[in-house]
């Protein structure tokens, strides 16, 4: 079995979601489970929906809800035909989840306010409805999709707004409901990022948790590969905005992808990949508009290959330089300093130290002058704002050919306030001023993607 999971852009309209059936057809054989997540945008006008009812103006939600159903009845005339029997029962299943969304918003607009619980309940239904649309207009391809509640698959916690599985569970319904249908050689068409708490209340597992889904259903039901199906060819070296020499990456393991998640990194959160990852199942990361390219594999291991993998940025980070002469063999001194931080519950990131200085960076920067009086307190303190952190990603990055060297020489004359290298050895950063911070990235990348791809 391997599941495949669509993104929001991978099924935004009728032709991307041609386009997702045709890559559903081709790995047939393979037995696929889907997932898909709403259409692109949905969630968002789902959250405003729930969020106007709650402000008294029930019309204005209202209108959101019928174009929302306006577009996948659009998809679904298109794709599946129309006057069939089959269209008919498509409708009439897209209704049933959209007056249910009316009823709940006429009850948060005569309450005024929107619980976590009615929230989750409301955006559920954008996974709902582009489940159903999927599984219907598959048919377009003599493929049987079986449309499979994900309530009656993914048990979670209570924690409404950022679930998380049981998978124990889960795994028994993955098994009792699933299994049965891919032996039938049916193909499984579920909604991301909502399940079923428990006491019976819809739940959803935090924003983008369609990843999420597809990483559970993989691990429940054991299979072979997860499919992430998106619209870029992959992670890449950078962001391409930023460079635009950026290039796919070809493996990736999941540590290395878990530190980009850190800076931002969009592809994939490292929490919603976890339960593949435990289970030992390699993630595809691949694009829909570009089906043939081989995309980024996430594994636990790997490439067998080290080295840079990838650079990634982080803006808005403040430097915290403490200097002290007590500092001169004394012992306690860094306790004390990071009690201050723990005090202010502020987190710190990179941290380097000499025997009488130490420089951390934050990224929470509402705290500093707090932070400033108590550190002044017992020794000398300056602060660097507007930093940013680029952070060059890879396994055993520093011991590679001089790549260190080579990244800080491609800066040239920009200037640095703190070099940082991870002992993990994934990870070795450079933090500058904001304002040189794009340009630094160029340069950095050009030095070690683009002259070293002999690597
Ligand atoms: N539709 C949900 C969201 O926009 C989940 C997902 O797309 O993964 O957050
Ligand atoms: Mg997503």
């Amino acid at each position: 079995m391997i599941v495949i999971k669509f993104g929001g852009t991978s099924v935004m309209d009728a032709k991307q979601m041609r386009r997702a059936i045709e890559i559903v057809a081709d790995r047939r054989e393979s037995r696929p489970v889907v997932i898909v997540s709403a259409l692109a945008g949905v969630t968002n006008q789902l959250v405003d929906a729930a969020r106007l009812a709650a402000g008294g103006d029930f019309d204005q939600a209202q209108a959101l809800v019928s174009s929302i159903q306006q577009r996948h009845e659009a998809i679904g005339f298109e794709l599946i035909g129309q006057k069939t029997d089959f269209l008919e029962s498509f409708l009439a299943l897209l209704r049933k989840h959209t007056s249910q969304i009316s009823d709940i918003l006429r009850g948060i607009a005569l309450v005024g306010e929107v619980s976590l619980r009615a929230n989750d309940k409301i955006v559920a239904i954008g996974e709902k409805l582009s489940s159903v649309l999927f599984s219907y207009t598959m048919r377009m391809k003599t493929l049987t999709g079986v449309h499979i509640d994900s309530e009656n698959v993914i048990v979670t916690d209570d924690r409404f707004g950022e679930a998380s599985p049981l998978m124990d569970q889960t795994r028994t319904n993955a098994r009792a409901l699933l299994t049965p249908e891919i032996e039938r050689r049916h193909i499984p068409v579920m909604g991301g990022f909502f399940g079923r708490s428990r006491s019976g209340a819809t739940t959803t597992l935090g924003r983008g948790g369609s990843d999420y889904t597809a990483a559970i259903v993989g691990a429940a039901g054991g299979a072979e590969e997860i499919q992430i199906w998106t619209d870029v060819d992959g992670m890449m070296t950078c962001d391409p905005r930023l460079v635009p020499e950026a290039r796919p990456i070809g493996e990736i393991s999941y540590r290395e992808a878990a530190e980009l998640a850190w800076f931002g990194a969009k592809v994939l959160h490292p929490k919603t990949i976890a339960p593949a990852v435990d289970a030992g199942i390699p993630i595809r990361v691949l694009n829909t508009r570009n089906p043939s390219a081989p995309g980024t594999r996430i594994t636990a291991e790997g490439s067998s290959g080290k080295g840079p993998r990838a650079l990634a940025l982080k803006r808005g980070i403040a430097v915290v330089h403490v200097t002290s002469n007590q500092m001169l063999g004394a012992h306690g001194f860094l306790a004390r300093i990071f009690e201050v931080f723990a005090r202010h519950e502020v987190s710190v990131d990179l941290v380097t130290t000499s025997e009488i200085s130490v420089s951390v960076t934050i990224d929470r920067t509402d705290r500093i002058d707090a932070l400033r009086n108590d550190l002044a307190s017992f020794s000398n303190v300056e602060i660097e704002r507007d930093q940013a952190i680029i952070a060059l990603v890879g396994r055993d990055v520093i011991g590679q050919r001089s790549i260190g060297a080579r990244a800080i020489e491609s800066l040239e004359e920009i200037p640095i306030s703190m070099l940082s290298i991870g002992s993990s050895g994934l990870n070795f950063s450079i933090v500058l001023p904001e304002s040189s911070a794009e340009e630094a990235l160029r340069r950095m990348h050009a030095g070690i993607f683009e002259e070293a791809r002999a690597l």
